[in-house]
């Protein structure tokens, strides 16, 4: 108990208390009846908070907890066939199923399911059909195929109890078409078992042994035996409605041949007045009475007071047939009697009129009496056949009598009768031919289903193999790919290859060329100076003195550093070559591109000045030996000392010239060094 609760009791307990403390003191009696009241009032609040309905305290788990409890209940009832009692708590166990959740939605559309069923046990078809739609939508909520498959085959076959035939056929329609998407045999068995049923009613017969006969295959190939009985009850019917008595046989027999423990007892009893049904037809009035005598004991014992009453019409019947009057009435007074049980007016009507037949030379007046009841329940119940039944044997039972009045006055009516009779048959005949064609119209639309199905799945065959295609597809491209990366890996590789081969031939070319340059630089330099060696300054003059375009100014300069002997032998070999080294940068720097500079030898230089006159010549060599002298040598003062010659005098070979120009420079040395001098032919002398 929660705590609002807890503190109501107390509260409840104080007040009760306060009033008889009230009571003995004698208090006003207003105060008394306000406070007993208001206590009342309390305890009537807990109550209804106990049971869960109004308290807002209440959660969902409560009312499923409360519902659970009612159901089970109600399944009891349920199981104990009081139907009554068993619909009343399911009801109960409805108004706590308002939660949104699937479990309690689930729980909702059984509890529908079970009302219906038990409306259906108490052949209320009304309501049955109502609470398998109430289920219905409930399933639809949760879209629950296989459920909504199977709930629209029982509210079929409750709608077919209620003669709408349509309805029923359009509910079996869409059971059918969605057991294309779901796999439940067992419902699709039912589903054409209803859908043979119906067909049946409205007289497709062919259509109606189709549906049935998918079901009945279907039974036995899981060998279920119960199944198996009813589908051969239901084309045995099929073929009895047909007037082949010979297959309908057969069916009811394959159904009777099964073991007794193994199938309902009232499919065996169907089987059974089936055939004692057939029987009569046939005029084989022994085996109808043993097989509706077999029937009737199953259905007294299954009180099935209802089919008992029919069974025993039928083996009255087969008395009657042979002769057994007293057997006959005895069977028809049963069969009455059954039918004042369960208060079914057509079955009173039916077993009245062969009753009073019976009777009409042995009890007239009981006779007309049942017939006069026949009548009058037959216009109660819209019989048509049977009142003009009852108004023909009315009419030969007064006749009999000798009251023509009488007779005169239910002949009259039995026109009239007659005349409707006709009528409502063609009526009938107008709804059943409606009737069959909806189920014409429901066979093309289940058809085209088909169809469509069909086309759906070659589309989705073609898509299969359309993306197999291009999975293929992509596989080759990717082959492709493949093998254009190899080759353009290959051709990648060749080219670097070539390039490399190119860079090293280049390389090599450079590097050789280089070498060679080197080489060729090595050949004509001095490795000290980096002047022109001796060889090549005789190779240029020798050129000059060669060439066929005889120039006119060419003149040479030779130089011989002065004292030199000294420095080595002062500062050492190495400052010696440091100075060498220096001096041939001077000479380099101050002649340019005008004169070429080689080491005639030792601490000797000559210059060639290949378009310098005499006077340009010895200027150029006097500047040169200023700036010798200018020269920052370190500790050491270098001069050096110049002899000049030119072309003008006539040499007439590279020495020669050479010479002249060493005359010179001898004169130079001799007049004091760090001069300049130019040749004069007495110089020879
Ligand atoms: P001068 O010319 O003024 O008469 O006197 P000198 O001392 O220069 O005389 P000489 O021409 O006889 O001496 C030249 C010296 O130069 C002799 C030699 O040892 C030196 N010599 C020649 N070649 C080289 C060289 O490559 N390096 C060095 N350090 N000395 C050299
Ligand atoms: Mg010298
Ligand atoms: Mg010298």
């Amino acid at each position: 108990m929660n705590t609002p609760a807890l503190y109501r009791q107390y509260l409840k307990a104080f007040l009760l208390e306060l009033a008889l403390l009230q009571a003995i003191k004698s208090y006003t009696q207003p105060l008394l009846l306000t406070l007993f009241l208001f206590s009342v009032n309390l305890a009537n609040a807990q109550e209804t908070e106990a049971i869960g309905l109004e308290s807002g305290s209440s959660s969902i788990e409560d009312s499923n907890s409360a519902a659970s409890t009612i159901i089970a209940q109600a399944d009891s009832e349920y199981g104990q066939k009081n139907y009554l009692k068993a619909i009343e708590e399911y009801k109960k166990a409805i108004q706590y199923l308002s939660g949104e959740d699937r479990s309690t939605k689930r729980e909702l559309a059984r509890a529908y399911k079970q009302i219906a069923q038990s409306y259906k046990r108490l052949k209320d078809r009304e309501n049955t059909a109502l609470y398998y739609k109430k289920s219905l939508e409930t399933f639809t909520a949760l879209d629950d195929k296989k459920n909504i498959a199977r709930t629209l085959n029982t509210l079929a076959e409750a709608e077919r109890y209620l003669g709408n035939h349509i309805v029923a056929l359009d509910a079996l329609k869409r059971s059918l078409a969605l057991h294309e998407e779901i796999d439940d045999p067992e419902g699709e068995a039912k589903a054409l078992m209803g859908a043979g049923i119906i067909n049946r009613h409205i007289g497709l017969y062919e259509k109606s042994f189709d549906y049935v006969h998918q079901a009945y295959q279907y039974y036995k190939s899981v060998n279920n035996l119960s199944g198996i009985a009813k589908t051969s009850n239901e084309m045995g019917l099929i073929y009895t409605r047909l007037k082949s008595f010979e297959q309908a046989r057969y069916f009811y027999q394959q159904t009777i041949n099964i073991p007794e423990d193994k199938i309902d007892s009232s499919t065996l009893a169907t089987a059974a007045r089936e055939i004692a049904v057939i029987a009569l037809d046939e005029k084989d009035y022994k085996a109808a009475e043993e097989n509706a005598e077999k029937a009737y004991n199953i259905y007294i014992a299954d009180n099935d007071k209802t089919k008992a009453s029919i069974v025993a019409r039928i083996l009255a019947s087969a008395y009657r047939e042979q002769g057994q009057k007293t057997n006959a009435i005895a069977y028809y007074e049963k069969s009455l009697s059954l039918a004042y049980d369960v208060g079914d007016k057509s079955y009173q009507v039916k077993t009245l009129i062969p009753l009073a037949k019976e009777l009409i030379e042995i009890d007239t007046n009981r006779s007309i009496q049942l017939l006069k009841e026949a009548l009058a329940l037959s216009i109660e119940e819209d019989m048509r056949f049977h009142q003009l039944y009852s108004y023909n044997s009315l009419r030969k039972a007064e006749k009999s009598l000798g009251n023509y009045l009488s007779a005169l006055k239910y002949a009259e009516k039995e026109i009239l009768t007659a005349k409707l009779l006709q009528k409502e048959k063609d009526d009938n005949e107008v709804v059943l031919m409606r009737a069959k064609l909806h189920s014409k119209k429901i066979e093309v639309e289940l058809e085209s289903l088909k169809e469509s199905k069909k086309i759906d799945q070659l589309l989705i065959e073609k898509g299969k193999k359309e993306l197999e295609i291009i999975e293929k597809e992509r596989e080759i491209s990717n082959l492709k790919l493949e093998k254009n990366r190899y080759a353009n890996l290959i051709l990648a590789s060749l080219l670097i290859l070539c390039l490399g081969v190119s860079v090293y031939i280049y390389h090599r070319f450079t590097a050789s060329k280089k070498h060679n340059k080197e080489l060729n630089y090595l050949a004509t330099r001095d490795p000290l100076t980096n002047c022109y060696n001796r060889r090549i300054l005789f190779d240029f003059i020798n050129k000059y003195f060669d060439s066929t375009t005889p120039v006119r100014e060419y003149c040479i300069i030779l130089i011989d550093v002065d004292h030199f002997k000294m420095v080595n032998d002062t500062y050492g070999h190495s400052t010696g070559d440091k100075v060498l080294k220096n001096v041939a940068k001077v000479l380099q720097d101050s002649m340019g591109d005008d004169g070429i500079v080689s080491r005639f030898g030792g601490e000797e230089f000559c210059i060639i000045l290949p378009s310098s006159s005499q006077e340009e010549a010895m200027s150029k060599a006097e500047k040169i030996r200023q700036k010798i002298e200018d020269e920052d040598f370190g500790d050491i003062s270098i001069t050096c000392s110049l002899g000049v010659t030119s072309i003008e005098f006539q040499a007439q070979t590279a020495t020669e010239l050479i010479d002249q120009a060493d005359l010179a420079l001898f004169k130079s040395k001799s007049r004091g060094r760090n001069q300049v001098t130019l040749w004069d032919k007495s110089f020879k002398e």
